[in-house]
């Protein structure tokens, strides 16, 4: 009989930390997983899930919008943001309530509270221990609010977007990564005027040129108001109930119901009292962790966005299947390829990346060994619509064979387009493999595998 009480503890009941119980259970392993929250974590409950289904409820404003110029004659009455919200939140209740009776079933304990160590064996949950043989640590983040900033407390983050039961009618985001763009997009497709202030100047930096410049155009273009090289320096409520924004070069934005914060995530291990299992975070928050997700204490692993690794569900998923795969399914070498990770961005358009950017390519492995192919259109979509959204496509290859190292995409489609394509560059698609295969017509997918050399713009 084993000393311990269970095998295994997941801290954490999100991407991560299910993924670990639910496969390590597989191998008859005896396994609980601890949630101070609610179950599923940020994908499910304010994350990817709400997200995308705000994003679909932008489309089809956006097939509203065109409706007239393929023929229909539509009376708009408006829109309901609270019913929205509420069909969302009922079917991510469904979700999470299906997940808990799925770990009941697989048998798998769940500890509610917040997990915090007692020693490199020891869970401490709200007043219980609990005693493991492995511990995965698996606590993700939060978005973080700028404390510089004099009143930040005054707008909300990205959780408070998914708490809006009521639809601001002028919002300001702040930020220009993806939970930004794709926030922005959302405000301005459902009606609400929409302001986006960034620090920089093209949203989405480090990615690819292509994509910062089309989507920053595509953005304006729908009608977000863009302020760049805007650092707020203060909020401030006025009597009228809403709010100012000051920059730092005296610029004065006003009138704004929220302001949302969308200016990167924290980790969260405060909770985790780490030093009393001997671990500490790097100087960026995260638990660093080698190829196999083993942390510096021998017992205890971490996955997921804890570790710095892609902050993305699908990555936090496989970390804590592999991890179960190795230590009870005796496959010690299984290990993550990080190199060539998908990535969507659900912005309007939608962004499809993956690989190398342009510029990382040229840098790594010299100018001139790099070919870039590139497309951009006006998809058939929009022929004859009033409001037009381009397409912009870029493949980046390397060497002699044309190797892909990177895809990147911006239009309608990119969202649903690139994981195919990742299949191919996994495998090592060249230039000349795309070239071989057939098109699908009418698509703009088919872009992809009739490119010729030609200068982007
Ligand atoms: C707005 C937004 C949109 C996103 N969209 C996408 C997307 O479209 N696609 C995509 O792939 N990814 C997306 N992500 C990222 C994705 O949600 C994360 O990468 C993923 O959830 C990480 O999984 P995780 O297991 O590391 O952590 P999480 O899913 O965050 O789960 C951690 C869980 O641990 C719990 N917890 C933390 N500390 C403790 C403790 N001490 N004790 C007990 N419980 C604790 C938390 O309550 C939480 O439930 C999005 C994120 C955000 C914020």
């Amino acid at each position: 009989m084993s000393q311990y009480d269970y095998d295994l503890i997941a801290i954490g009941a999100g991407s991560g930390g299910l993924s670990v119980v639910e496969r390590a259970r597989e191998y008859g392993v005896k396994c609980a997983v601890v949630e101070a929250k609610k179950i599923g974590g940020t994908c499910v409950n304010i994350g990817c899930v709400p997200k995308k289904v705000m994003w679909f409820g932008a489309h089809i404003a956006e097939a509203l919008r065109d409706a007239p110029d393929y023929g229909f004659s539509l009376k708009q009455e408006g829109f309901d943001w609270g019913k929205l919200v509420e069909q969302r939140e009922n079917y991510i209740n469904n979700i999470t309530t299906w997940y808990a009776g799925y770990l009941d079933e697989l048998g798998v304990d769940l500890l509610q509270g917040w997990g915090r160590f007692a020693d490199e064996h020891t869970v401490e949950v709200d007043g219980k221990t609990y005693t493991a043989e492995t511990i995965v640590i698996a606590p993700g983040g939060q978005p973080l609010v700028p404390q510089e900033v004099e009143n930040a407390d005054l707008g909300i983050t990205s959780d408070g977007f998914f708490a809006l039961k009521e639809q601001p009618k002028k919002v300001a985001v702040v930020g220009s990564g993806y939970i930004a763009v794709e926030l922005a997009g959302v405000f301005q497709a459902l009606g609400t005027e929409t302001h986006l202030l960034s620090r920089k100047d093209l949203v989405l930096r480090g990615f690819d040129d292509m994509i910062r410049e089309t989507l920053t155009d595509a953005m304006i273009e729908s009608g977000v108001q863009k302020e760049y090289h805007f650092r707020v320096t203060k909020l401030e409520k006025a009597e009228d109930g809403t709010l100012k924004i000051y920059a730092d070069d005296g610029r004065v934005l006003e009138g704004f119901d929220e302001v949302v914060w969308a200016v990167g995530r924290e980790t969260l291990t405060e909770p985790l009292a780490l030093e009393r299992a001997g671990l500490s975070v790097n100087g960026k928050g995260f638990i660093e962790v080698d190829d196999y997700h083993r942390t510096a204490v021998p017992n205890i692993y971490a996955i997921g966005d804890v570790t710095g690794q892609p902050q993305l569900t699908p990555v936090a998923i496989r970390a804590g299947r592999y991890l179960a795969e190795r230590l009870y399914n005796n496959k010690p070498e299984l290990k993550m390829d990080l190199s060539k990770v998908p990535t969507v961005i659900f912005s309007h358009p939608p962004v499809g990346t993956l690989g190398l950017a342009e510029h990382e390519a040229r840098r790594q492995y010299g100018h001139d060994n790099v070919e870039v192919f590139t497309s951009v259109f006006t998809p058939m979509r929009y022929a004859f619509t009033q409001h037009q959204i381009k397409t912009a496509l870029k493949l980046v290859t390397v060497g002699e064979e044309k190797t892909v190292v990177g895809i990147h995409i911006v239009g309608d489609g990119a969202d649903e387009m690139l994981q195919g394509f990742a299949v191919a560059v996994q495998m090592g698609a060249t230039k000349a493999d795309l070239d071989a295969t057939i098109a699908i017509h009418p698509t703009s997918s088919e872009e992809l595998v009739t490119m010729r050399p030609m200068i982007f713009r």
